[in-house]
């Protein structure tokens, strides 16, 4: 596959009005979008930092896989998400081919429209990583 550049990393958090204050005001960052993501369970606020976007990830339900990761792990970095260029599905269908387990065997849409699907940590030495494109 073709990765262009880490395209976010995906942070959990309890709150995100309570997290923002630290991102916009210590470090400096600006939060231009808010979004609820349905389907994941999750609100989601992103900023930039330079080309890399940070993505924080606020559980809405107790279903959430936001609010489990919470729970077993605390607060902290949850993924990290790759820009592909050839496209997510071919991106699966070679990472399945060289034996990494996959979350989601098919591109879905996730926050901003991207096209994204997952490969799973226990194939990824520990990292949950997110393959994604325009
Ligand atoms: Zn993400």
């Amino acid at each position: 596959m073709k990765i262009s550049h880490i395209e976010h990393l995906g942070i959990a958090v309890e709150s995100i009005e309570k997290a923002l204050p630290y991102y916009e005001n210590v470090l400096g960052l600006k939060c231009y979008n808010i979004e609820v993501v349905e389907d994941q369970k999750v609100k989601t606020a992103f900023l930039k930092a330079g080309d890399t976007k940070i993505e924080l990830l606020e559980p809405t339900s107790p279903e959430s896989t936001i609010a489990k990761f919470i729970e077993k792990r605390g607060e902290g970095i949850h993924h990290l998400a790759f820009a592909v260029e050839d496209g997510v599905a071919n991106a699966l269908a070679e990472a399945e081919g060289k034996g990494i387990r996959l979350i989601d065997k098919a591109p879905r849409l996730g926050a901003e429209g991207l096209h994204i699907a997952f490969l799973h940590p226990k194939s990824t030495i520990g990292v949950l990583t997110e393959l994604c494109e325009k």
